[in-house]
């Protein structure tokens, strides 16, 4: 048996095209082009490619990008000086702070300055509030992504074992809520949890969010299960040449589950698709228009 390949790629392209359209609407009917501010602390290569990737997504998807370097020098003062001018600029319907910052800025002092209606990341204690209690709220975007690719495969989470391996509050706990949204029986497994292969193998649907590379095996996998898999890890295979690879053994994983994400190509692409629809949704919500529902 091989397991069905969630094409992350294609499914995210897909995602943009839909985001695309609704924001030419948007600008056609109602004058409103969405905006996203992406707030860069100093130099480090693996956020300045994430943030030229996020910016590239947000132009070509017809949004405004509102992209803001700081030096790495920059106070804890100066940065939420610069948040609260985003938040009060109508142009500014998304704001975004790249994570990790510097060591003399507090990131949950900094989470918590942003309007929760521009936190497009969903961390802002307000918006995990309103997600644990069932109410509307903007959701971080790789756990929208994640339960995007399990929906590609099932046309109702309804009632499925789900096991999401990782609490953190990134990943982790944001997927665990929204599956329960989506009446999944939801365990969270982490680096306590008893017997982890036994609980794995109960799940119908595994969400792997460790940060540890091919660390769930081919046999903790119940036959037919969909694995999602977040991991990103970089390792250097024979011959000295580095290589990504998820959070699960996928050649072990292929001969056993039903369907499962790669690494690169997988969830990593949706995280800037959902991102955008996140942007959408908020530029919509400000402006007093219903959310689009793709
Ligand atoms: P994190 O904050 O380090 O959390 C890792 C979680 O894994 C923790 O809850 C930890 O448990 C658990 N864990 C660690 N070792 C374990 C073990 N031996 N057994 C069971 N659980 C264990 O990481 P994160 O930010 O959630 O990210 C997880 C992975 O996803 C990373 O590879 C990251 O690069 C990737 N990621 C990808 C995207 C994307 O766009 N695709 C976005 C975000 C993150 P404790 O809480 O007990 O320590």
């Amino acid at each position: 048996m091989s397991a069905r390949i969630i094409d992350g790629k294609t499914i995210s392209a897909d995602l943009r095209g839909k985001v695309t359209d609704a924001v030419h609407r948007l600008r056609r009917d109602r004058g409103i082009v969405p905006g996203l501010a992406v707030v860069l602390i100093g130099k480090n290569p693996a956020s300045e490619v994430y943030v030229r990737n996020k910016s590239k997504a947000v132009t070509e998807s017809g949004m405004h990008p509102f992209d803001q370097n700081l030096p790495e020098t920059v106070s804890a003062t100066e940065l939420l000086d610069l948040i609260s001018q985003l938040n009060a600029d109508p142009r500014v319907n998304g704001i975004l702070v790249q994570l990790p910052l510097p060591p003399q800025i507090d990131p949950n002092v900094i989470i918590a300055a942003i309007d929760p209606a521009k936190d497009v990341d969903g961390f802002h204690p307000l918006n995990v509030g309103r997600l644990g209690s069932g109410l509307p709220a903007l959701v971080p975007c790789t756990p929208v992504g994640c339960i995007w690719l399990a929906k590609t495969v099932h046309a109702s989470l309804a009632g499925l074992e789900a096991v999401v391996i990782g609490r953190s509050n990134i990943v982790g706990k944001p997927v665990a809520q929204l599956l329960l949204a989506e009446n999944a029986t939801v365990t969270i497994a982490h680096s306590k949890t008893r017997d982890l292969a036994e609980v794995c193998r109960r799940a119908d649907l595994l969400v792997a969010a460790i940060g540890r590379p091919e660390f769930v095996r081919g046999h903790w996998i119940k036959p037919g299960a969909t694995v999602i898999d977040v991991g990103i890890n970089r390792v250097t295979v024979e011959g000295g040449k580095p290589r990504i690879v998820g959070d699960v053994a996928y050649t072990e994983a292929m001969h056993v589950a039903g369907a499962i994400t790669p690494v690169p190509g997988g969830v990593g692409p949706m995280t800037i698709a959902c991102l955008l629809l996140n942007t959408l949704r908020a530029a919509c919500t400000q402006n007093g228009l219903p959310v689009p529902n793709f």
